[in-house]
């Protein structure tokens, strides 16, 4: 038996609670898998507040357990790559929308999803970092793609006191450049500054309609955000700058002009986790295993247990929750 984040929609509607399973049931509903883990530790990402809250069409499959990130240990496989007592991290692939998640003590996966952990980062610490920060190193990889450096100037991350953002600070902060954050919570200037911001902005700055150009600023820009924001980002960047776009925390649209792309070179590079090829994701983790800052990476956690996991999801919806959640499946 182990417990789980378990959602049903039935004719009296949506729920969401923790449930006991039978180890039978991830022959049942998770059938395409060919490696156990048993998951030591998950995390509550945006996507999983959403799912868990029913806000968004997240889950396509019902029953759901819910869960996008995991890390624990091979239990078994029939996948000749993973064998028992294998340390693995599992991010995205669908998992907690189409196939039973990790928000459980136990998950039956596909070995092709799996990423062996590091051997340099604990499962609680993968956890800590989890799709945002892996999503937060995918961006900085995409402005190195950009040839961003930090001679060229600073770079702007938008969202930053939630889990890409915070992130994405300790990152290109490590990296040696001049990052300046953006958020909605003034309050959280100090924590900001300790995870390596330089100066931190008020979000309001970027969130309303702007000119299509404006007076550049950043070489590079890390959006969590979207709508309004992305298209300001755009159009203050430098000539020949990259902004990696990753999040619609504002909004899904995009009221941008083509000016910065063909007046100033700016290159918009997008960002995605879920389906992200094998090889990058390996050296995602690889990079951040090597380069992100643990004490940094301890100021921006908080751990709480899985049945805490269903009141915390309102709060991550509605941004009040400070950098990464993690969850002790066992606890
Ligand atoms: P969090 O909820 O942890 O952080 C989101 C942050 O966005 C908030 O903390 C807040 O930052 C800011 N924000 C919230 N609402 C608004 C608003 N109305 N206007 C402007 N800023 C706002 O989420 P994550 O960091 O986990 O994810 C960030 C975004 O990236 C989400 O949209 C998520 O769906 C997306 N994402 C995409 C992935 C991909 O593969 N492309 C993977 C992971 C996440 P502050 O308080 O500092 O202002």
């Amino acid at each position: 038996m182990f417990k789980a984040i378990y959602l049903e929609k039935s004719e009296a509607g949506f729920s969401a609670g923790v449930r006991e399973l039978a180890d039978d049931a991830l022959a049942t509903h998770a059938a395409d898998g060919d490696v156990t883990v048993r998951v030591a530790y998950s995390t509550i990402n945006y996507k999983d507040g959403l799912a868990i809250a029913n806000r968004s069409p997240v889950v396509r499959k019902w029953p759901m357990v819910a869960g996008i990130d995991g890390a624990g240990v091979v239990e078994a496989s029939t996948n000749p790559a993973f064998a028992p007592g294998d340390r693995v991290v599992l991010n995205g692939w669908g998992v907690g929308e189409t196939h039973w998640g990790c928000l459980a003590g136990k998950a039956r996966l596909k070995g092709g999803w799996l990423v062996p952990l590091p051997a340099s980062l604990g499962e609680r610490e993968a956890m800590a970092i989890g799709t945002a920060g892996y999503t937060a190193m995918l961006c900085a990889m995409a402005l190195a793609d950009g040839g961003v450096k930090p001679a060229d100037g600073e770079v702007l991350v938008t969202g930053a006191a939630g889990g890409v953002g915070s992130v994405a600070i300790a990152l290109l902060a490590g990296r040696g450049f001049r990052v300046v954050a953006s958020t909605g919570r003034a309050a959280e200037a100090d924590y900001l500054k300790g995870l390596g911001a330089a100066e931190v902005i008020d979000r309001a700055a970027l969130s309303e309609p702007g000119k299509p150009m404006q007076k550049e600023r950043w070489a590079g820009v890390v959006d969590c955000v979207g709508s309004h924001t992305l298209a300001n980002a755009c159009a203050q960047t430098r000539y020949g700058g990259t902004v990696a776009a990753c999040g619609l925390a504002q909004g899904m649209d995009f009221p941008a002009s083509v000016a910065p792309f063909i007046l100033r070179g700016v290159r918009l590079a997008g960002v995605d986790s879920v389906m992200c090829p094998m090889p990058r994701r390996q050296a995602a983790w690889t990079a951040l295993a090597a380069e992100l800052d643990r004490s940094r990476l301890a100021a921006m956690t908080t751990e709480i247990a899985l049945a805490d996991a269903i009141g915390k999801a309102p709060e991550v919806l509605a941004g009040k929750v400070r950098g990464r959640l993690v969850v002790d499946v066992n606890r």
